[in-house]
């Protein structure tokens, strides 16, 4: 995106910075929203000691790096996992910034990729994706395509779309096997996808999240030599697939009808 004044280097840099600070917000949200904790009270702490975290400590990835991964008063190891999401959420804000059309569109949908990245690591952790986010996501999409180019009806389309296609897996597969397949977790993130990115968006990010969820899962049995039908969590796929269709799906598309005669 341009701003009429502003190099875009400097977009791109200061988008980064938003991202890492959002990341370092969001590591709160992936550990305390699952176990309905505040997310501002108590502020970080180190969960063996309860030493308090220092300010320039808590600064993204780097106060990571400063502290050498430990906890600086007991040395208690602090997990790769917190610079990561923070480095992931400055490469996706830094990305979107080069990709998005406008600020509103960058807002939106910066707040959108946030959201997918809460929903993928508590979805790893708990195997849930607590309502907050995907029916919030839905109800927040919904609201912000008044504004967007995409306009209401996609949006109201594509969150049915997303809703109406998984669930009728979800129930076909319960009433053929008498078992759960699919978390109604992932249904609700389904439609809250449609509702931020229209129903061509639904059928983009099933389509990759069935291909490459069921890559890693065949993998992982591969490896793992065991059913993991029910162990791998499938809101990461459909994050991915989603992250996928808005950075690069008209594209995608495009090229694939171009392929037909
Ligand atoms: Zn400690």
């Amino acid at each position: 995106m341009t701003v009429q004044g502003v190099p875009e280097w400097i977009g791109i840099s200061g988008a980064g910075a938003l991202g890492a600070v959002v990341g370092s917000f969001l590591n709160v949200v992936i550990h305390r929203l699952p176990l309905g904790q505040s997310l501002v009270h108590p502020p970080s702490h180190c969960p063996r000691c309860g030493a308090r975290v220092r300010p320039h400590h808590n600064l993204p990835v780097i106060g990571w790096l400063l502290l050498g991964g430990r906890c600086r008063d007991c040395r208690e190891p602090i997990s790769p996992r917190y610079p990561l999401v923070e480095a992931l959420t400055a490469v996706l804000a830094a990305g979107w910034w080069a990709r998005a059309e406008s600020a509103l569109a960058f807002g939106v949908y910066f707040v959108f990729l946030a959201g997918l990245v809460a929903v993928t690591f508590i979805d790893l952790d708990h195997k849930i994706i607590p309502d907050s986010l995907s029916l919030g996501g839905v109800v927040l999409g919904m609201a912000a395509s008044f504004l967007l180019p995409l306009g209401w009806k996609d949006s109201l389309v594509g969150a049915a779309a997303g809703g109406g296609i998984l669930a009728a897996v979800a129930y076909g597969y319960e009433a053929v096997t008498g078992r759960e397949g699919m978390g109604f977790g992932d249904v609700k993130l389904l439609a809250a996808i449609g509702a931020f990115l229209g129903w061509q968006a639904v059928l983009f990010t099933v389509f990759v999240s069935s291909v490459t969820g069921s890559v890693v899962g065949l993998a992982a049995i591969a490896m793992g030599g065991r059913d993991l039908r029910f162990e791998v969590p499938f809101g990461p796929f459909l994050a991915l697939g989603a992250v996928v269709y808005l950075f690069f799906g008209p594209e995608l598309v495009r090229w694939y009808f171009g392929l037909l005669p």
